[in-house]
């Protein structure tokens, strides 16, 4: 059995409890190198195999796996946050199908969930914004073109962007292009959870600038948005002149 396990954003208690056990576990781990706190790890069994997946190719990893498999082993596929966010699982996934492999996929916490944790926000406030956008810069990886930035930014939502902290010049032009004001507020949360997370806040139009300051060029989340300021309305859920299932109004 292969299981595919979210590790979450860095700080290690931030696994699920269904992760850890997996984890303890494990005959064989496959972590994706650079991301995965190390300190997981320490939980493996003495003489569990442990793969860094940073220096091997995706055939590779499915050749470990099955091997594990033909031994009767059990595997834990440790992805970075959730692995359903930029993981690449896909593709193990069915060529995991096509060996006629079992898997099972533990989420996890997302670095997008850690960092509104960093920035103590609420990504969905009323009146202000009631979607978050994920997306990326296109790297190596390219975009689909009908998911341009600039088109995503005509909504104005909660934006998070992966994977593009070394892109923050175009990340700009992009989302002033789509319609973002220069003054919307902007964050970007260097390695949230882990013990060198860094907050820094700005603007839309600062964003470059800051990164350089500091010199964040990597693991690093941009949010962008209005959630960021001050405005916004009470919920309705818990306001006191408002009935629903589960409460009379006080008034
Ligand atoms: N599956 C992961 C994302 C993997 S893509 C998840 O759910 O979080 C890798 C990108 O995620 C990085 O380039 C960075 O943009 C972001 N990232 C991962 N961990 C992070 C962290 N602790 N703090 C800030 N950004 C992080």
């Amino acid at each position: 059995m292969i299981y595919f396990v979210g590790a979450g954003p860095g700080a290690p208690d931030l696994i699920t409890v269904r992760g850890q056990k997996l984890l303890k576990e494990a005959d064989v781990i496959i972590y994706a190198g650079s991301l995965v706190n190390k300190e997981l790890l320490e939980l493996a069994k003495a003489d569990c195999q442990i793969h860094n997946s940073a220096s091997m190719t995706l055939e590779e990893v499915i050749e470990v796996m099955k091997e594990a498999e033909k031994k009767g082993h059990m595997t834990v596929r440790l992805h970075t946050g959730d692995p359903s966010i930029y993981g690449a699982i896909r593709e193990q996934m069915d060529l995991l199908s096509e060996e006629g492999i079992s898997y099972e996929v533990v989420p996890g916490v997302s670095s997008f969930c850690g960092a509104a944790a960093a920035l103590k926000a609420e990504y969905t406030l009323p009146d202000v914004s009631q979607t978050v956008i994920i997306t990326r810069m296109a790297g190596r990886t390219p975009v689909p073109e009908k998911e341009e930035i600039s088109l995503l930014a005509s909504h104005q939502a909660t934006m998070a962007v992966f994977l593009s902290a070394g892109l923050l010049e175009p990340l700009r032009e992009r989302l002033l292009i789509g319609g973002y004001k220069e003054e919307t507020p902007a964050a970007i949360v260097y390695k949230a959870t882990w013990p060198e997370e860094q907050v820094f806040y700005g603007t839309v139009a600062t964003l470059p600038e800051i990164a350089k300051e500091v010199g964040i060029t990597k693991t690093a989340l941009i949010l962008v948005g209005d959630f960021l300021g001050d405005a916004y309305e009470r919920s309705r859920l818990y306001d006191p002149a408002f009935t629903h299932q589960f409460r009379e109004a006080k008034e």
